[in-house]
């Protein structure tokens, strides 16, 4: 397979052993960075072997956050690390379940595409894999390619065995197998022990596929004769053992996994030419977070708290907007229905900044109103995303305009007066899966406003997923109360952001900005909430000091 240059494209297959969660989705990623570090284009795709077409109507217990791509997929959330680590902008060419692959082949054999055959697993399900892994390369030198799940599990198989059959198709200098593994430090023993590398190194084997190179996850570095010992029961060359030790944030993976030889691994078995690899802003970066000038506590009232990942690329864009400032973020997760008790805003006290983002359902909402309200009141920085800019509305609508029947027709389709409703496009659609306005729009700003500052621009491109929307008929009432509408559709349509005039800091917005913030380039509604919540927090130990000293 050759790119649009002309030059044959390099294919890097990552999968992972032992068990979930040893961070694929990153290891791949990181190898993107390296691999534009060294000038190279990459982009990156990941097959998931689950049933389901795609994430979009699975729970965020399930499966965490749903990211949104630019053409509105619903995809996994390791193409949010894809694009935050490299310049790949992914789409619903990205991602691909068993689901989805297998949707693509009944839709054909329907069509009688298949001319009267058997349709099978091979070589039906493992051509449309191959031909999604083909789709995306016309315009990259690398593609790297995430399997979800472990190797062993029976969804993966077919994965598994497209991807040996590709190095037959396209070449042996053309493909690279990086196996994610675990080796776990046995206290009692103390001793890291390798045998659960070995067995899924097997495995691997069972199905057709050498390893060339074994990122082993471990708490410490790998000493030589762990390496050695790896290498020579899994037939892996001794420096293609590569120690990918924990670290305390995700963006020195790279610089760790550089450290340990990969890069230069990576372009010795795919036979290209050694060269420098220029990592300075990675660098710099790391410094960056590595050396605060401060620290801020944001609240985020949500309401999957207790499962971090559901709001992956909230946290990770909360922390950019604190890199912009070398300030560093801590997150406190506020459970939304705890603000709901007698009392509960106190739980909001200390707050630097309060956050409410997306969300689904009436569970917890009068808990995000709880939160706008105490952030109007206490005049603290108030950022909505989502959900949080509709029960922003909503409590704006009820306290300071006087409309107590204010609700949102989500929870409660008889509300007297329907603030936040139903799109009128989908009007009529009753189904969940993929009826939601999903994807990149365009948003003009109000000259001016907050929105217009911050971004230094009167367009922008934001992606959104949402089903229910402002209600038009309400905004007159709402803006005879104070209340700017900052940021709308260009059809005029669309209510994207409102803000407080005479309130330091109070944005809520329709789409979901943290789905576009990268460390490199924090996105500039995270980096100014961050830089606004700073000023809170030392305009109230300014005060705090005076009344000290009055006192
Ligand atoms: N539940 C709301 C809607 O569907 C908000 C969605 C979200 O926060 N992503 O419109």
């Amino acid at each position: 397979m050759q790119n649009k240059d002309g030059r044959p494209v390099k294919y890097i297959f990552v999968t992972g052993g032992v068990v979930s969660s040893l961070g694929k989705g990153l290891a791949a990623a990181s190898m993107g960075a390296l691999l534009e570090g060294h000038g190279y284009r990459v982009t990156l795709l990941k097959f998931d072997p689950y049933i389901n077409v795609d994430p979009g109507t699975m729970s965020p217990y399930q499966h965490g956050e749903v990211y949104v791509t630019d053409d509105g997929a619903e995809a996994d959330l390791d193409l949010g690390h894809y694009e935050r680590f490299t310049h790949t902008i992914t789409s619903r060419d990205h991602n691909w379940t068993t689901g989805k692959i297998y949707q693509q082949v009944i839709q054909k054999e329907r069509r009688g595409d298949y001319l009267g055959r058997t349709v099978q697993v091979i070589p039906h399900i493992t051509n449309e894999i191959k031909d999604a892994i083909r789709a995306i390369s016309h315009d990259v030198d690398f593609v790297l390619l995430e399997i979800g799940g472990t190797v062993g599990d029976i969804e993966s198989q077919p994965f598994l065995e497209a991807i040996r059959q590709f190095r037959q198709d396209v070449g042996r200098d053309n493909t690279l197998y990086v196996h994610l593994t675990l080796v776990p430090f046995i206290g009692t023993a103390g001793e890291l022990k390798t045998k659960p590398t070995q067995h899924s190194v097997r495995d691997l084997r069972s199905m057709g596929i050498q390893p060339d190179v074994l990122l082993c996850r471990t708490d410490r570095f790998l000493p030589q004769d762990i390496k050695k010992k790896i290498a020579l029961f899994c037939d892996v060359a001794e420096e293609a053992v590569i120690t990918a030790k924990d670290v305390p944030s995700i963006y020195e993976v790279p610089l760790v996994l550089a450290a340990e030889g990969l890069d230069q691994i990576l372009l010795k078995y795919l036979r290209l030419p050694r060269t420098e690899r220029k990592m300075q802003k990675w660098e710099e970066l790391i410094y960056r977070i590595k050396h605060p000038t401060d620290e801020i506590t944001i609240h985020v009232v949500g309401k999957y708290v207790e499962f971090e990942d559901a709001y992956k690329s909230l946290n990770e864009a909360l922390y950019h907007g604190g890199f912009e400032h070398r300030l560093k973020v801590n997150i406190r997760w506020v459970e939304t229905e705890a603000l709901e008790e007698e009392g509960g805003a106190r739980l909001l006290d200390g707050a630097d900044g309060i956050l409410v983002p997306g969300g689904f359902g009436t569970r917890g909402t009068r808990g995000m109103m709880k939160a706008a309200e105490v952030a109007r009141q206490r005049k603290a920085p108030y950022f909505g995303i989502c959900y949080g800019f509709q029960w922003a509305t909503v409590e704006y609508a009820r306290n300071v305009c006087g409309l107590s029947g204010a609700d949102s027709t989500e929870c409660n389709e008889d509300a007297p007066d329907k603030v936040i409703y139903k799109l009128r496009d989908l009007l009529g659609v009753e189904e969940l899966g993929g009826t939601m306005r999903l994807g990149s729009y365009e948003c003009e700003l109000r000259p001016g406003s907050l929105a217009h500052r911050i971004y230094g621009s009167t367009t922008i491109h934001e992606r959104h997923r949402h089903r229910y929307e402002f209600n038009c008929l309400y905004e007159k009432a709402l803006t005879e109360h104070g209340l700017v509408i900052s940021g709308r559709s260009p059809d005029g349509k669309f209510v994207e952001i409102i803000e407080l005039p005479g309130h330091p800091w109070f944005l809520a917005v329709q789409f979901h900005p943290e789905f576009k913030s990268k460390p490199l380039t924090p996105h500039p509604l995270f980096a100014s909430f961050v830089e606004a919540s700073h000023r809170h927090k030392l305009e109230r130990i300014g005060q705090r000091t005076a009344a000290g000293a009055a006192a």
